[in-house]
């Protein structure tokens, strides 16, 4: 079955004034829509129909870069709206996601400094990343274009958890220039149930707090 370009889980206008109701309505219904529709099209007659997203993404240097572009946009977007909310805002102490922040980083200010730098520094257009990898160690990374640290061009792999999209698609009409403003905001409307969900999903078992 070809891949669907999932509803948004909320309201275009839910993450205001965050992230504006205009900005998620193009994103969404066009970016997203558009990557979605181009990464069925380059898969269509492979045999990459039917596959599973991470597993395409896993071999992703094994493929053509319509399939990286595409495949990458549709994944990445599919994350971010998941791990956004208009309920978002700080983890709880008692969630396993902000033990693991405190034990990789030091604290959750000195992750949030991590992150927003990544995301800041990221020359172009590109995403920030929060992963988690095998030895269920947290890390922060950044990658270029659509790609993810699934890929297997990725510098340093794992499974993300939390990501930040950079694009100027992102946050230019409400935001233009300032980056860093959209970075802050996005602190605002983090859904720290769903990433401690995914969290708690990459490595089952392994963060015994
Ligand atoms: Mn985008």
């Amino acid at each position: 079955m070809a891949f669907q370009l999932p509803d948004l889980p909320y309201a275009y206008d839910a993450l205001e004034p965050n992230i504006d109701a205009r900005t998620m309505e193009i994103h969404h219904g066009k970016h997203h829509a558009g990557y979605t529709k181009k990464l069925n099209a380059a898969i269509e007659g492979t045999d990459l129909e039917g596959k599973k997203i991470e597993d395409i993404l896993a071999n992703i240097s094994q493929h053509s870069t319509a399939v990286r572009n595409n495949g990458g946009g549709f994944y990445n977007h599919s994350l971010f709206w998941e791990i956004m909310s208009p309920e978002g805002g700080m983890p709880s102490a008692q969630m396993n996601i902000h033990k693991a922040i405190e034990r990789d980083f030091g604290s959750f200010d000195d992750f949030k400094t991590a992150f927003s730098n990544a995301a800041a520094t990221r020359f172009g257009s590109g995403w920030a990343w929060l992963c988690v990898d095998s030895n269920d160690k947290l890390f922060v990374t950044s990658t270029p274009n659509q790609d993810n640290p699934l890929m297997d061009v990725a510098d340093q792999q794992g499974t993300p958890i939390l990501g930040l999209d950079v694009w100027e698609h992102a946050y230019y009409l409400n935001y233009q220039n300032r980056r860093p403003d959209y970075i802050q905001a996005f602190f605002n409307v983090i859904n720290w149930h769903e990433v401690t969900k995914r969290y708690n999903d990459a490595n089952p078992g392994a963060s015994d707090f």
